[in-house]
């Protein structure tokens, strides 16, 4: 029998929030050992699904899931939280035996107050419990800041090449395999990675449209090359300000190390010469607003880039809101994140009606506080099942304790505990709300989304708001990112 442990954690992390990760957050989100994480996510579309499912399709492997934990972007990890992960996940491998391999399901994105890379250290700490010969694969999200010592410390990286992120499990499955081929002696995996000093603007980070396409085009014609193992195209986090923060390139061949580093660097030359294309703005509020209103039927999905709960917003941005009422639009759908608000529906019951003032509690850049009256429509625990593909493949959600409100103008409001982005369609219906009905919804995300709402959209349009996650970033300061770096310092050159 082939023994693997499987391990990991998943956060992406937006050093521009002041909401911290904490280790009750992930407690609360759930730390998961051996059984309980089959019966989470085996049947899913995840990564762990796809490093489960490895032992179906090859015989003689057992599988051992330790521990696994993950938790909705947000602010920097706490060195507790961090140090608790750490330790539980080394504990576990070092009380497990003798591993044949090593399969760890991270994000890459991570960063904790005291330690800018997590990912680096925990693979270079698993390296070094393990040793030097027992193979260990990584699975990484699209939006890894990737660093030089997570590759070095792994010989398999495989990264999800969708956005919206709809190959996890596959990803995951291609590393497992490659672990196995690695493990049997079949393939020497020589990883080589390239970090051009360039950053890709979430808008422009759809995997189906130019210049994205493109790039994956490429990819894909290296990965037909004799020899070539795995390419992979990262997008990168630019909201954590880390010094890996970036796009990259990365190129796995079979004992080829100068094809691999070939590979990685032309990626990165081809996307140095689309750099321009790669940060192209948004639309503002106002022609958001009129866009949505030139459409002739709903409903069309306006996402709310600043106030992305995907990419570390809290989800209770009101902008929006406020200019829809300034132009009197009635029919607006949206979830935001309020917990006060879900208490006053709780208390004055279903059908009951409220005063309240939602949202715009966490971050003033997101918006004020908005006034409404209306009616308590519905009341939930905040968990539902998306039935539908989703954004990492994920399955269950749980956003606290939860309500819906028909306001006097007829907005459908969603009010959750906890953040939440729009990953489901199920968010609002759960909660007795049709998206169909509108004539606008507001998407708490920017690609995350799409699975969910493009069946249903007449029109899509992405909305420049200011936020912990807006699309401009020359509203942040960063002290800790690589300097020169396109598209801060314009004149930036890469060989
Ligand atoms: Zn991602």
């Amino acid at each position: 029998m082939t023994r693997i442990a499987i391990a990991g954690f998943q956060h992406e992390s937006n050093t521009f929030s002041a909401i911290p990760a904490t280790w009750e957050k992930f407690e609360r989100s759930g730390v998961l050992a051996g059984d309980a994480i089959r019966q989470r996510f085996a049947d899913s579309e995840s990564t762990l699904a796809g490093f489960l499912a490895i032992a179906e399709q090859v015989s003689g492997v057992h599988l051992e899931p330790l521990v696994f934990t993950r938790l909705t972007p947000m602010g920097a990890l706490t060195s507790q939280a961090w140090r608790n992960i750490f330790d539980l996940i080394l504990e576990a491998l070092r009380t497990g035996g003798r591993w044949d391999g090593v399969l760890l399901a991270l994000h890459g994105a991570a960063v904790a107050e005291d330690c800018d890379d997590p990912e680096g250290e925990l693979i270079a700490a698993v390296r070094a419990l393990v040793g030097p010969s027992v193979p260990i694969g990584v699975t990484l999200d699209m939006h890894a800041n990737v660093s030089q010592r997570m590759v070095a410390n792994a010989d398999i990286t495989t990264v999800y090449q969708t956005n919206p992120h709809v190959d996890a499990r596959a990803q995951a499955l291609r590393c497992a395999t490659l672990l196995l081929d690695c493990i049997a002696g079949r393939v020497r995996p020589a990883q080589a990675l390239a970090q051009p000093p360039l950053v890709v603007n979430i808008l422009n980070q759809g995997t189906d449209e130019a210049p994205m396409a493109q790039l994956l085009a490429r990819a894909a014609e290296h990965q037909r090359r004799q020899g070539v193992l795995s390419v992979s195209v990262i997008e990168g986090y630019p909201y954590a300000d880390v010094a890996d923060m970036g796009m990259s390139f990365l190129a796995i061949t079979d004992d080829q190390p100068a094809l691999a580093r070939e590979i990685a660097n032309d990626l990165a030359a081809l996307a140095w010469s689309q750099r321009v294309a790669l940060n192209q703005g948004g639309l503002s509020i106002e022609q958001a607003l009129i866009a949505a209103l030139a459409c002739p039927r709903g409903p069309v999905v306006l996402f709310d880039v600043g106030d992305n709960v995907g990419g570390g917003s809290p989800g209770d941005g009101t902008l929006l809101l406020h200019a829809a009422r300034q132009s009197g639009i009635g029919s607006v759908l949206q979830a935001l994140r309020d917990a006060q608000a879900v208490q006053a529906c709780q208390e004055a019951g279903l059908g009951g009606t409220v005063n309240l003032m939602v949202g715009g509690r966490q971050d003033s850049r997101h918006g004020a506080p908005v006034p409404v009256r209306g009616r308590v429509h519905a009341l939930s625990n905040g968990r539902y099942e998306a039935t539908g593909p989703t954004h990492g493949g994920f399955r269950f959600y749980d956003d606290g304790p939860s309500a819906s409100v028909i306001t006097d103008e007829g907005w459908g409001l969603v009010l959750s505990t906890l953040s939440s982005g729009t990953q489901s369609l199920e968010q609002f219906r759960h909660l007795g709300l049709e998206p169909a009905d509108y004539r606008i919804i507001v998407a708490k995300g920017v690609h995350s989304p799409r699975p969910t709402v493009a069946p249903i959209a007449r029109a899509m349009h992405w909305v420049a708001t200011p936020g912990v996650t807006t699309a401009d970033l020359s509203t942040f300061v960063y002290r800790h990112r690589r300097q020169p770096m396109y598209p801060f310092e314009a004149d930036t050159r890469h060989p």
